[in-house]
């Protein structure tokens, strides 16, 4: 397993998954993970955790379950390709891990828009300093400039992600992976390897995103949780009161 920490789970608080974070924690501890970011969706997803949710989470869950540090985060949506958040800042404000996505489930008559408009949203909703990743930035529905996206993400020390889910499901594409894992590289940008699991086997099982960093020789050094030490570090830097 080349991760220590799985940063995108979902428990049923989102309907279309199933298990709890119980079930995940207990599964992550006996895999031998130290870390586990409970990221359900948030508002404007159908079946979406209602925000008490999120800030009961970080009033009633302790720090650990079964031994495994449970990080309450959430999986905001970008509303619109303005870039604006399903979540108003002071409700971010209580996350200790924010991944945002795009998905098209939300979108009215859906629309694919091309590479610039995705990007430019993309660049406005990760410039709000809340933000800690992306979240299946590889998904073909929303294509990306990578060359102006990574250098971005890099600046305002937000991670990409490379989703195992997304590869499965044949919502990203070996082209789409490579894009993004090729300028990473070039810019030294680093990336989180997820599962985006909504099973508790799911957990910590990255057997095709490891497939991929190797056909596209990616860094183990890029790979932010790769190591539980360092990524938890980059959470104390943008949630200082998390006491993670
Ligand atoms: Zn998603
Ligand atoms: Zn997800």
């Amino acid at each position: 397993m080349i991760i220590q920490a799985d940063m995108h789970t979902h428990t049923l608080a989102s309907t279309h998954a199933f298990s709890t974070v119980t079930e995940n924690a207990r599964y992550a501890q006996e895999i031998g993970l130290k870390a586990i970011a409970m990221t359900d969706h948030t508002d404007i997803m159908p079946d979406s955790a209602h925000i008490w949710h999120f800030r009961n989470a970080k009033r009633v869950l302790p720090r650990e379950i079964y031994g495994v540090t449970v990080i309450r985060g959430a999986e905001v949506n970008i509303a619109d390709y303005s870039g604006a958040l399903d979540l108003i800042d002071s409700d971010l404000d209580w996350l200790e891990w924010t991944v945002i996505s795009y998905h098209s489930h939300y979108f009215r008559n859906f629309t694919p828009a091309d590479a610039k408009t995705v990007t430019k949203g993309y660049i406005k909703a990760l410039n709000n300093p809340r933000v800690d990743m992306i979240g299946h930035p590889t998904a073909i529905k929303f294509p990306v400039d990578w060359e102006k996206l990574v250098p971005a993400a890099k600046e305002a020390g937000v991670l990409l992600e490379l989703n195992e889910s997304s590869i499965r499901t044949g919502k990203s594409t070996p082209e789409s992976v490579r894009g993004m894992l090729e300028t990473c590289k070039k810019y030294s940008c680093e990336i989180t390897v997820d599962t985006d699991a909504h099973f508790w086997s799911q957990i910590g099982e990255t057997s095709l995103c490891e497939k991929a960093l190797k056909e596209n020789g990616f860094p183990t050094e890029l790979i932010a949780n790769a190591d539980w030490e360092r990524i938890r570090e980059k959470i104390q830097k943008k949630h200082p009161d998390s006491q993670i």
